[in-house]
């Protein structure tokens, strides 16, 4: 059987024509918050920290969560977007709390170090990569390698050490999560100029599994390849993760079955009886010193309007753009990535290889990213049948084509597409397939672009609106982790109730 599901794009584009009824009904609240992803569940913890409650969230989905919501089916639960957390900086004090509040950090240790919880950290074997017909632990490519590519490998990662513990003259990390709280450093900022392709050819790295791996990472953490990231990008998913949260587990991380929804579902809590869902917020405007927001309810085909004292725009960009006026000039600047991402049941095929089915499975000569075993975490580890989820970015010179292409391919062609990129490491997988839910992310993730992280737009989408209108969304951020999400949350619910702005 195969499913094809997706974020809600045809809802999302009616904002074109915004042929929505009147609104009937009005609210007043004193604080709106629009989207209900990690950003604005973020701004719902701090607005109860701070001890206000008069709020009210409203999400076009029917659930909350965002990139970083879950799907589930009768053997396992899976990640419908972002999959997993990495071990926190140790000066994310923010960071650490939350973890400590959700019993993610038990207690910490007589040197000061948090003790994680076993159980949500990557159980071993967590990553493997199929690279010349073998499984291999890890994802760096290793066995096969010529001398040549080893010593540039050695070469890469001793250059991303001097990166990740450098300082800039302001006494700041060169890269830092959360991103603002980088230095200033012009030389390092500079990086952001370039691509990280350009930036490779620059230090004279030739080695092509050196390539191939760094541009998997970048797919990784921002749906684009090598080709088209910014230099500072590339090296910030190297370098900006200190891997000084405990002495032994360097670079551990934590996931779920259900990947960051498992986080999504701690925050939730803070905006319990104070949600709409399944309600698109349509239009948001200043008027006699309140904010006016139209929401559309899906399920009743009606309108509502919204009366707050100020609001927080939790929503991307490409979105506020048709909410609000004057925001498409520099919109435009900002670049997303579309997703596929695919959760198949198969039967128990993968046990006998060189090195046994790990969290992680890359796959070095396949379009996509590998696959996630979904039933990695738990801790009955005989399963009659095995959920994997399988990620793909959609990384191009030119992410709206990319985009329209997208959504013109049925089911058929996406599940075929997903089984001949496995096939690569697993030949016989149609075969074993009983099941694949084929989920489709249009706009995915934002994607730093040369000259975006420093650049211009995202200044000035940054900025508030009269003390009224906020906005708060990884995009702003430039990279899109939770991390960032978390902090946005944080920060605009500061800025707000006690006027802290940030530099950038
Ligand atoms: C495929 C994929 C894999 C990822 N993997 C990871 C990972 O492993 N680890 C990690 O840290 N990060 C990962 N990410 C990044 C992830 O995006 C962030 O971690 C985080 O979830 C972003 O949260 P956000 O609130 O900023 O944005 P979003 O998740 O985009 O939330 C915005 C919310 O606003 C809602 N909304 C939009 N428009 C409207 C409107 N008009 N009215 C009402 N509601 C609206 C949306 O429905 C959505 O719920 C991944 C992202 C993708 C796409």
């Amino acid at each position: 059987m195969i499913r094809l599901s997706g974020t809600k794009h045809l809802l999302g584009h009616r904002l074109w024509i915004k042929d929505f009824p009147k609104p009937t009904k009005q609210i007043e609240v004193s604080y709106l918050i629009v989207g209900g992803g990690i950003s604005g569940l973020s701004a719902a913890r701090q607005f109860h920290k701070k001890g206000i409650s008069d709020f009210l969230m409203v999400e076009l989905e029917n659930h909350l969560g965002g990139n970083s919501s879950n799907g589930e089916n009768k053997y396992s639960k899976y990640p419908l977007g972002a999959h997993y957390l990495p071990l926190p900086n140790f000066q994310d004090k923010e960071l650490l709390r939350f973890l400590e509040e959700e019993k993610i950090i038990l207690s910490y240790d007589s040197k000061g170090f948090p003790v994680f919880d076993e159980l949500q950290l990557t159980f071993a074997p967590d990553e493997r990569l199929f690279y010349k017909n073998n499984w291999q632990e890890g994802v760096v490519p290793k066995e096969g390698n010529s001398v040549a590519d080893d010593l540039e490998f050695d070469k890469f990662f001793k250059q991303m050490d001097i990166f990740r513990t450098g300082k800039g003259k302001d006494q700041k990390y060169l890269f830092d999560i959360p991103l603002y709280l980088s230095s200033s450093d012009e030389k390092t900022r500079a990086l952001d100029k370039i691509t990280m392709k350009k930036w490779f050819q620059e230090n004279h790295f030739t080695s092509e599994p050196l390539y191939n791996y760094i541009d998997y990472c970048c797919k990784d953490d921002f749906g684009l390849g090598i080709e088209y990231v910014s230099a500072w990008a590339g090296i910030h998913y190297f370098a900006g993760r200190k891997q000084d949260c405990t002495p032994e587990k360097h670079d551990s991380v934590l996931t779920w079955a259900e990947g960051n929804s498992r986080l999504a579902n701690h925050l939730k809590k803070y905006t319990k009886d104070k949600t709409l869902k399944n309600h698109l917020v349509y239009e948001v405007k200043i008027e006699n010193n309140k904010v006016i927001a139209k929401a559309f309810d899906d399920v009743n085909k009606s309108s509502v309007e919204i009366i707050a004292d100020k609001v927080i725009m939790a929503s991307p960009q490409f979105v506020n753009q048709y909410l609000m006026e004057n925001r498409k000039e520099f919109t435009k600047d900002f670049h997303y990535t579309p997703w596929l991402l695919a959760t198949l049941t198969v039967n128990d095929l993968f046990d006998n290889f060189s090195f046994p089915l790990s969290w992680d499975n890359v796959i070095y000569d396949a379009k996509g990213l590998g696959y996630v075993y979904d039933q990695h975490q738990t801790v009955n580890q005989v399963q009659d049948k095995k959920v994997i989820t399988y990620y793909y970015s959609f990384s191009s010179a030119d992410l709206k084509k990319t985009r329209k292409e997208l959504y013109k391919k049925d089911k058929e062609y996406w599940k075929q597409f997903v089984l001949n990129d496995l096939k690569v490491a697993h030949p016989d997988i149609e075969e074993y397939t009983e099941d694949i839910e084929v989920f489709l992310l249009g706009h995915g993730m934002i994607s730093p672009v040369p000259g975006f992280i420093f650049g211009e737009a995202k200044q000035q989408a940054k900025q508030n609106i009269q003390n009224k209108i906020y906005f708060a969304h990884s995009d702003l951020s430039g990279i899109s982790i939770f991390e960032e999400a978390f902090h946005q949350g944080i920060n605009v619910v500061n800025e707000i109730v006690d006027g802290t702005t940030l530099d950038s």
